[in-house]
This record gives C-alpha cells, sequence and structure tokens, in this order.
C-alpha cells in the first residue's frame, strides 16, 4: 500500500513558548497525506490553519510531535537540507502575494531559480512559459504593483511552480480576490492537482471551494476535529472500512458489510418508517419496501400488504398509517434520485448551481413534508444548511446544532425536538441517495 508523502503525528505548536503570551496554536494535529491528494485546512479564523501549514512547510519547528515528508523529519535534517525542501519541494502562494514590488513580473517569477544555478536565458524563457501558461504572459515586464489583485495572484502561482515543486501550499489564496479572478486562480490550482499530479494543500474558510478537495480537515481551536472525505472525487488515501463515515447508509454498511447497497437502502428506510414497530414487523416491512422500491408491487399492493394482519402475511398497519407510508416511501426515494444524481455529477463548473438548486428542491419538500412556515432570513438559513449536509461539509450532529442556532448567525431558531424531526427525516433522504462506491 502507498505510503503518505506527509506524515504529522500529534503536532504541537506553540508561540512565544515560556513567555507570558505564550499560546498553543496547535494541539495533538495528525493528518496523514497522499501524494496527489487535494487537501483543504479548513475553520474560522485564529483555528490553527496557517500554523498548520506553515509547519508543514518547515518553518514553525513543533514543540512535540513529528512532521514527516516523504519519510524524513523534517526538523531534524539540516538547516541547509530543509531549505532545500523549502525551495525545491514546496512552492507556496500567500493571501497578501508577497510579490516584490519593485522587481518586474518576469524577475519575480525567474528569481527563485537563481539558487538552482540556471542561467539567465533559461531563468526567463521558464519564467515566461509559465507566465503564458497561467494567463499572465502579456504583463511579465510590468513592475506588480500596476497588475490587478487577481494578476498578481496568478504570478504567484507561476512563481510557486517555478522550481517544479511536488507539493503546493496555498494560504487562504483568493482571500483577497474578487469573485471572477478567485475562480480564475481556484481553476488554476486545481489544473495544478489534476493536470500535472502535483499534492495541494489548501488553507481556506470559503465552504464553497470545498468540493475541489479530495480531503478536508477541519480545525477548531487548534485541533483538527474532523476529517470529511468528498465523495465526488476519486479518492487517493486507501479509505479504511468504517472510516470517514458521512451518513447513515455507510454505517449501515459497516454493520450489514455483505448487504447489497439496495438492501441498505430498505434498511434505512424502513428505520424511518418504522420508529414504533416490532422486530417481526420491520422484518417483513423490509421485503414489503424493497419489493416497492424495485417496482415488483404497485402501491396500492404495497398498502395492502402492509394493512393486511399478522397471520396473513401483513404487519397489521392502520390503513391510514399504510397510505402515509407508501406517500413517504415514494417521496423520500424520489428526492434520493436528485440527491444521488447530485453526488454523481462530475461536471465542477455546475456543482455550486446544482449543490443550491438541490438544496432549495430538499428545502421546499421539508417544509412541506413538516409544514413548516419560515421568515425569508430562516428560509435562506435553512438552504445553506442543507447544501452543507449534503456535500458532507456538516456531519448529522452539526446539521442538528445549526438548525438550532439563532436566525441571525444562520440558524433557523427551532426547539431541540423540532431539529429532531427535521434531522431524522431529512438523514434517509441523504442515506438513500448517497454513493458509497468509492469505498471499494
Ligand atoms: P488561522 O490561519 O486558522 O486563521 P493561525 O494559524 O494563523 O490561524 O493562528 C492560530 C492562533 O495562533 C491565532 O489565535 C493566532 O492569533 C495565534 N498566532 C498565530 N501566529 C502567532 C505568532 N506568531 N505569535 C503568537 N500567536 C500567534
Ligand atoms: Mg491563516
Amino acid at each position: 500500500m502507498a505510503k503518505p508523502l506527509i506524515v504529522c503525528r500529534d503536532l504541537d505548536i506553540i508561540y512565544n513558548k515560556g513567555k507570558s503570551n505564550e499560546f498553543k496554536a496547535l494541539t495533538g494535529a495528525s493528518t496523514d497525506i497522499y501524494e496527489g491528494e487535494y487537501i483543504i485546512l479548513f475553520g474560522a479564523s485564529g483555528s490553527g490553519k496557517s500554523t498548520l501549514m506553515y509547519s508543514i512547510q518547515g518553518s514553525l519547528p513543533p514543540g512535540n510531535g513529528t512532521m514527516l515528508i516523504g519519510g524524513e523529519d523534517i526538523y531534524a535534517i539540516s538547516i541547509e537540507d530543509r531549505v532545500y525542501f523549502q525551495r525545491y519541494v514546496m512552492g507556496i502562494i500567500f493571501q497578501q502575494f508577497n510579490l516584490i514590488p519593485s522587481l518586474t513580473v518576469l524577475d519575480n517569477v525567474a528569481l527563485p531559480m537563481i539558487f538552482a544555478n540556471k542561467d539567465k536565458p533559461t531563468r526567463n524563457r521558464r519564467a515566461q512559459s509559465l507566465l503564458d501558461r497561467f494567463g499572465v504572459g502579456m504583463v511579465s515586464h510590468k513592475i506588480t504593483p500596476m497588475l490587478s489583485g487577481g494578476q498578481q495572484q496568478r504570478v504567484s502561482v507561476a512563481r510557486s511552480m517555478v522550481n517544479d515543486p511536488k507539493i503546493l501550499l496555498a494560504d487562504e489564496p483568493t482571500g483577497n480576490l474578487d469573485s471572477v479572478s478567485t475562480q480564475q486562480v481556484m481553476d488554476k490550482i486545481d489544473e495544478i492537482n489534476t493536470f500535472d499530479r502535483r499534492t495541494v494543500i489548501m488553507v481556506s474558510h470559503n465552504a464553497a471551494h470545498l468540493s475541489y478537495a479530495h480531503r478536508v480537515y477541519y480545525l477548531k481551536d487548534g485541533a483538527i476535529v474532523r476529517e470529511v472525505v468528498n465523495p465526488q472525487r476519486k479518492q487517493i488515501k486507501p479509505v479504511k472500512e468504517g472510516e470517514t463515515i458521512v451518513t447513515e447508509l455507510e454505517q449501515l454498511a459497516r454493520l450489514f458489510p455483505y448487504d447489497s447497497i439496495e438492501t441498505l437502502r430498505v434498511k434505512s428506510l424502513v428505520n424511518f418508517l418504522t420508529q414504533d414497530y416490532t422486530f417481526t414487523q420491520i422484518e417483513r416491512m423490509e421485503k414489503m419496501v424493497q419489493s416497492f422500491i424495485t417496482g415488483k408491487i404497485d402501491r396500492d399492493t404495497y398498502i395492502k400488504m402492509l394493512t393486511l394482519p399478522y397471520d396473513r402475511g401483513g404487519v397489521a398497519v392502520p390503513e391510514a398509517v399504510a397510505r402515509k407510508m407508501a406517500k413517504t416511501s415514494k417521496e423520500i426515494l424520489h428526492q434520493a434520485d436528485d440527491i444521488r444524481r447530485f453526488r454523481n455529477g462530475h461536471d465542477k463548473e455546475h456543482v455550486f448551481f446544482d449543490q443550491h438548486k438541490l438544496a432549495e428542491r430538499l428545502r421546499d419538500h421539508m417544509l412541506k413534508a413538516h409544514r413548516m412556515k419560515l421568515s425569508k432570513k430562516q428560509d435562506d438559513n435553512l438552504v445553506e444548511i442543507i447544501a452543507d449536509r449534503v456535500v458532507g461539509v456538516t456531519d448529522e450532529g452539526i446539521f442538528h446544532e445549526h438548525l438550532q442556532k439563532g436566525v441571525t448567525v444562520g440558524g433557523l431558531a427551532i426547539t431541540e425536538k423540532e431539529a429532531d424531526d427535521i434531522v431524522r427525516y431529512f438523514e434517509k433522504l441523504v442515506a438513500q441517495g448517497v454513493d458509497v462506491s468509492y469505498k471499494s
């Protein structure tokens, strides 16, 4: 099995150690990053994202723990070797661009090659070709303050690639850019990952960027609190069975490893429909749902079977309840198709659009199912909360928390009980729609 390129183990980073303003910015951080992965370090401002990134870059020696890159402890090697790492193994892009304002664009990009013993024509040729590639070749003779923010950042992308690094580090590279420039820079970074097959580690607090990554590490108060696998990208890191559970269906898959996805869907659906039934009833009901899902029986037959008395093979559900079950089953299956289509979509350009549209549809569906009336703000918040859950940015617990948060801070301000109902219902939708194919 492939070994990770970057292994960070139990890393603690303390600023101003021993002084009165001592600050523990990172506690027990562990990551395994594989060659070719696109990793996002995600979290609120001050959560330790940059600290983790600069520790990977070799400029923040840890108080405790180790940082291995390509099997070498970069804090145990000589200074010369570490400089070599920083110069030739890693490229870096900053939020503030960090270009030298008195130099031309071309010289800024050619500069890191000076230490590589390349002659001037070679340096300039390579710099110009990278500038061309990143769409800023025509401004190579200008000094950098004459460029727009978006252009400056593309110049820094070119500069970061000049020594052909294995790993590209980017600290909120689009933090100072408008939306058009943001898209251009994100596309270029994506290209470096997917086309040049470089490992990319990006710090971001923009949820819209998460779909680019293979995996996302969530940081909070200096700790990695969660690792989420993006189901839309084929994984490079071997996914261990049972790790990174996104939905209930994966949980079920772990409990019932030999069952087909179809069977798991049935279990999940029945599980939702049958909070109050006995085990035998549930078993029978599973068979009925299975037939209904696969189209072997129609709605009326389904209802009839559900209402039949026990001794005749039914589950003795009152007719009104059976009708409701049929209706809900249909709705859940229908909505699940939406989610599945979304998750199977590979068209990056449309991801955000679709995600939003899907979230809006799910919101409509939820509002109807729960007969809720919301204010405009609550309504907008609900779409965001759903969108985050659908792409796996949040888990069930955080989804639940968000629903209860105040309206001004992005929540719906509903009670715990109401949130319980919504979450329970919604998780079935997500579970039905999830694509777990990356597991095999
Ligand atoms: P993020 O990138 O997630 O916004 P940082 O990693 O930059 O967070 O910082 C994490 C915490 O460490 C913050 O509270 C920040 O104030 C503190 N910090 C960062 N750099 C230093 C430093 N050089 N000296 C003291 N504290 C620092
Ligand atoms: Mg930062």
